[in-house]
């Protein structure tokens, strides 16, 4: 029966389902062929970006209306006003574009709508997602045993990780407990910290080195002098790529110093642990297999869509520990298979496992591994490049696939870096190319270029090279007439 007529009808016909979809596609198609001449970052400015979000507020609409009017001012005026996130140009922040594979399993998952929080309710479909993690285990040299679960993202799967730390090192201690990371961490590290109930007190954000990496000495003292003063240091998380500038901590020394204290090592690898496919680059991160537990985000390496994020810890049972629970209401938990309710804190969930699967299947590893090389050559290209700018200071170069740099020239003030710099990122930004976005480390202002899109090849890098140092060139000779 269709809608026409029964005022509580929702299901649709095959052919009205048909056309809602094909009117989906032809606008998703059209969008995808436009990305190669879309601007690198829509208009965001923040007055105008206000305004639209102003006149955007609206209440529940009683009736229905047709898709064609809502896809509309979606595409052509929406979407388009944003970072141009998925597009070949956005060398910004952790790019990754989406693959559009990933769309399609989302539809599948969506439309079967199993159920996969529990193994017994969808047993095959959890076996996809158990097989996801165990090639995310196999790509990261990770023993077996080690055990994960597939999240929302590095966040939730930085969380996950030190959650299951903290139950098996603190218990009920937990108060005294203290966990170590450089100034560079992600701020999702102190954040899980708290949520798991790791105060900023005991918290110790440690001092890094000329590159930017977790400074071993200090690491060292500062776990030195929290046993003197009887607190229980339990946990370093190092980080594979840091966002600022892309630093690898000595992942190796790390590893000695915490099974030399019994600390547990967690890695952030939400950036850079998929480099760790690709067999040559595997001395980049080298000590990385050795985490007891690993955040990997698929949404980035893996070129995925924002939604996936991954955890690999070692001891897979601590990891179970920290969040096992049963109910009267649920089927019993199988010993053999992954049952994801017992590695994490949700209950229901999307089917994530579908959207990594698929593409991978689809793909194959040799041309996701070759398309993670590729990014890594294309930032040594960009290093290459930007080294020859006359003005251009590279502050970090390319430890995996980011690079940080800034402009000085002789007599130069910080201030007078610092706003140069941003004018560069500014200016470079608005010839929408492509996209950059700046940090502050320390109190300097540094541009960074992220090269980890699929979409992002050789052109779009050269002409990030191209727009970078005409921008540069005009900005020095504006200060140096
Ligand atoms: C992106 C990122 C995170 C956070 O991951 P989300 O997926 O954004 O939650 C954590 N650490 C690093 C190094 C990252 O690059």
């Amino acid at each position: 029966m269709s809608a026409a007529g029964d005022p509580a009808a929702l299901d649709r016909s095959q052919e009205e389902a048909r056309a809602l979809a094909q009117a989906v596609l032809d606008r998703v198609l059209a969008h995808l062929a436009g990305l190669a001449t879309a601007p690198a970052c829509g208009d965001v400015e923040p007055a105008r970006a206000a305004a639209l979000c102003r006149a955007l507020r609206e209440g529940p609409p009683e009736q229905g209306a047709p898709i064609d009017a809502l896809l509309a001012p979606l595409f052509d005026e929406w979407v388009p006003r944003s970072f141009g996130t998925n597009g070949p140009g956005y060398l910004a922040y952790i790019p990754g574009g989406g693959l559009f594979e990933a769309a399609l399993a989302d539809l599948i998952a969506d439309s079967t709508n199993r159920f996969t929080g529990t193994w017994a309710a969808a047993p095959a479909l959890v076996q996809l997602e158990a097989n996801v993690l165990e090639w995310f285990r196999e790509w990261m040299g990770m023993p077996e045993g080690t055990r994960g679960l597939l999240t929302s993202g590095g966040s939730l799967a930085n969380f996950a990780a030190i959650v299951a730390a903290r139950e098996k090192l603190l218990g009920p201690a937990l108060r005294d407990g203290v966990l170590y990371a450089s100034v560079q961490s992600h701020l999702c590290i102190g954040k899980a910290a708290r949520l798991a109930g790791i105060l900023p007190d005991r918290v110790r954000l440690l001092p890094v080195d000329a590159g930017f990496r977790l400074r071993i000495d200090a690491l060292a003292d500062a776990i030195a002098a929290d046993r003197r003063a009887g607190l229980l240091p339990f946990l370093v998380a190092s980080s594979a790529g840091t966002t600022n500038t892309g630093a690898v901590d000595r992942l190796d020394e790390v590893a000695d110093l915490c099974a030399g204290e019994g600390l547990w090592h967690h890695v952030d690898g939400a950036y850079g642990a998929f480099f760790h496919m690709v067999p040559e680059l595997r001395p980049l991160l080298r000590g990385l297999p050795r985490a007891d537990s690993l955040a990997l985000d698929p949404h980035k390496g893996l070129f995925l869509p924002y939604g996936t994020g991954a955890v690999l810890v070692r001891d897979g049972e601590a990891l179970r520990a920290a969040h096992a629970a049963t109910a009267g209401y649920l089927p019993p938990v199988p010993d053999e298979f992954h049952d994801p309710s017992q590695y994490g804190p949700e209950l229901s969930r999307p089917f994530r496992g579908l959207r990594i699967w698929l593409p991978v299947k689809l793909h194959g590893t040799a041309r996701l591994r070759a398309a993670v090389a590729e990014k890594r050559a294309l930032a040594l290209l960009a290093a290459e490049r930007l080294a020859r700018v006359p003005g251009l200071v590279l502050v970090a170069p390319p430890q995996l696939s980011l690079l940080a740099f800034h402009l000085q020239w002789p007599g130069s003030t910080p201030a007078q870096r610092d706003a140069a710099t941003q004018e560069l990122v500014r200016r470079v930004t608005a010839r929408q190319r492509v996209m950059l976005s700046g940090c502050t480390v320390g109190s300097a202002y540094l541009a960074r270029l992220c090269v980890l899109s699929f979409r992002t090849r050789r052109d779009h890098v050269e002409s990030a090279a191209e727009d970078i140092a005409t921008e540069s060139a005009a900005i020095l000779r504006l200060r140096n007439p």
